[in-house]
Order: structure tokens, then C-alpha cells, then sequence
């Protein structure tokens, strides 16, 4: 594919500062915009870096008339699930807000091509797995809801202004560079793999949230996919929308779950530590098994995962939080 200009938005964070190495490393000409007030400074090479709100229309207009983006790619959004629940007009400010804006900027600028970070939690709590892309869209908690939000604006703004868009809907973003010096910082951590590492290095158990669930070892089961993987998946949509492809909604999952002592056994193995943990209650909201069928990813756009085992993914961000003393 020729050199595109892209515009990566939230491009500063976990899975955006992936994305954004990835373009790099293809030869295509990338510009973040990133507000930094989750996203970090060092993971992006600072004269790619725009400091700004995406909620700041007149300037991304700007911006992007002056680059002359091709493509948009917007991760900038809060992912809390829990602090959604307190405090659901952030979520709504930020997430569906921001997206209208940034919508709003490229109908004025003419950018008719996005790719948006959608979740598997659309589907709320599904009825069975694995999840196929035409199950029901019921989220049931505002984090979710947002993301449905931008997804039905998407559809309008296609109908209606002919912006192209390519929802990646995530399961579980997981690993890290395996270069090392990229990886998951999020400040409080609530993600499983980070806080394992945490309960190693500090010798603090981690709470497995229940061990009651209908499923074979009583913990939850969850679709881990690598971040790299992931990555690859918005620069396959980029390229289908960039070859007049048209608006679709994908999974981004590799099709395999694992339960949350599978995944404690999967750091006792690749770090040869003991995992202390304790087992608590469940936490609310959690359904019992999130697993992506992704074979549409696959067929459709040529998806071909390269990490899919939960052994790059936990060696890779053990390598991660050595190096930078997160765990
Ligand atoms: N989990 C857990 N203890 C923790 C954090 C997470 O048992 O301290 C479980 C959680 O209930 C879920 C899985 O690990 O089943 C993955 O949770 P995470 O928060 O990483 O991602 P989510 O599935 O919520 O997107």
C-alpha cells in the first residue's frame, strides 16, 4: 500500500502507541493527537506528538486539513468499566463527545475514513459464545453504552455523510512489545496479567474475582489477545477502507478463551515465580465467558494473528514490567 497519512487519536496510549509503531515501522506518514491525561509522552515519538483534547473540533479540523489526512484511527477514550458506573457523564462527555467531535471535524475537512476502537463489551452479557458480529448489542454498563453510541453514529455519518468506518470491537488487549519498551501503564491498573505481576513482585495476593461460575474451573473465562495482533487488525482496516471498502464491525479475538487460573498458571510458568492469590467474591458486571469468534477478522480482511497462545502474551508484558519496574 502507498504512504498514507494517518491520524492516530489516543495514540499515546496502550494499544494506540502499538498501533502507532506498527504504521511507523510500514513506512506511513503518522500524526497523534493525544491530550496525555491517560496516555503517556515517551511512547510516541515527539515530533509525531499533538498535544490536544479530540473534544478541541476547530483545532482537529485544522490539523487535519493541514496534514492532509487520508485516515483516521481513534483510540482516545476512558476504558474504566467501574468508574464508568460512578461516573457515567465522563464516559459520555469523553467517549460519545469526543467522537462527535471528531466526526464533526473530518465531514468539515472531507476525512471519509475511520477506524474506532470499539469492545466486546457491546454485547454486554452474551447468551453464548464464541461471540459472532451479528449478536445482539445490549452493553450494561455506560463504558460500553458509549462505544455503542459512536458505533450508531458512525452509521449515520456514513449514511449520511459518506464516512467510511471500520469498528474493531476488542476482547481482551493483552502483552506487549516484545522489544520491551512498550507496554500496558494504566494508573490505577485493573487488568488481570499487570496485576499478577504486581502480587508476585509485592508478595500481596491477587483476588481472583469467584470461583463459582458455570465454567469448567469456576473463574472466568476471557479471549486474550495481543497487542501487536491487535494492531495489525486497524492497519488491515485502514488498507480495506483506503481500497474503498466498505463500513463493517469486526471481532478482534483470537477464538480461544482461557480461565483466570489459567492465566495465573501461564505467569507461574513463563516468569518460575509462585503467584500468590486469594479468591474472592465475584465482581459485578463480570460475565462468566467472553470469547470472540473471529474468523470473520480472518476470512474478510486476511487477519493472521502471529502471538495467539497466552505465552508470548504473558512473556512479553513480564518482560515489559521488568525492564520498567511495574511489577
Ligand atoms: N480478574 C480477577 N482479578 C483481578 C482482575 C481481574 O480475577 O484482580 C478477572 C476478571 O474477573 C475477568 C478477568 O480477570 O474475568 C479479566 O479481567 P480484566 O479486568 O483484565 O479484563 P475485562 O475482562 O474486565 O475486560
Amino acid at each position: 500500500m502507498e504512504r498514507l497519512k494517518i491520524l492516530v487519536t489516543g495514540g499515546a496510549g496502550y494499544i494506540g502507541s502499538h498501533t502507532v509503531r506498527l504504521l511507523l515501522s510500514q513506512g506511513h506518514d503518522v500524526t497523534v493527537v493525544d491530550n496525555l491525561s491517560k496516555g503517556h509522552r515517551h511512547n510516541v515519538p515527539p515530533e509525531r506528538l499533538y498535544e490536544l483534547d479530540v473534544r478541541e473540533t476547530a483545532a482537529l479540523a485544522e490539523l487535519m486539513r493541514r496534514k492532509q489526512t487520508d485516515a483516521v484511527v481513534h483510540f482516545a477514550a476512558f476504558i474504566a468499566v467501574g468508574e464508568s458506573m460512578r461516573e457515567p457523564e465522563r464516559y459520555f462527555a469523553n467517549n460519545v463527545g469526543g467522537s462527535l467531535s471528531l466526526l464533526t471535524a473530518m465531514v468539515e475537512t472531507g476525512v471519509k475514513r475511520i477506524v474506532f476502537s470499539s469492545t466486546a463489551a457491546v454485547y454486554g452479557n452474551p447468551y453464548t459464545s464464541p461471540i459472532l458480529e451479528d449478536f445482539p448489542i445490549h452493553a450494561v454498563n455506560p463504558y460500553g453504552e458509549s462505544k455503542v453510541m459512536t458505533e450508531t453514529m458512525l452509521h449515520w455519518f456514513d449514511a449520511i455523510h459518506q464516512v467510511r468506518s471500520v469498528a474493531l470491537r476488542y476482547f481482551n488487549a493483552s502483552g506487549a512489545d516484545p522489544a520491551g519498551d512498550l507496554g500496558e501503564e494504566h494508573e490505577p491498573e485493573t487488568h488481570l496479567i499487570p496485576l499478577v505481576f504486581r502480587a508476585i513482585s509485592s508478595g500481596q495476593p491477587v483476588t481472583v474475582f469467584g470461583n463459582d461460575y458455570p465454567t469448567p474451573d469456576g473463574t472466568c473465562i476471557r479471549d486474550y489477545i495481543h497487542v501487536n495482533d491487535l494492531a495489525q487488525a486497524h492497519i488491515l482496516a485502514v488498507e480495506h477502507l483506503m481500497r474503498g471498502g466498505e463500513s463493517d464491525r469486526f471481532n478482534v479475538g483470537t477464538g480461544t478463551g482461557h480461565s483466570v487460573l489459567e492465566v495465573i498458571r501461564a505467569v507461574e510458568e513463563v516468569t518460575g515465580r509462585k503467584v500468590p492469590y486469594t479468591i474472592g467474591e465475584r465482581r459485578e458486571g463480570d460475565p462468566p465467558s467472553l470469547v470472540a469468534a473471529s474468523d470473520k477478522l480472518k476470512n474478510q480482511l486476511g487477519w493472521n494473528p502471529q502471538y495467539p497462545g497466552l505465552g508470548a502474551i504473558v512473556e512479553h508484558a513480564w518482560r515489559f514490567s521488568e525492564k520498567h519496574q511495574f511489577a
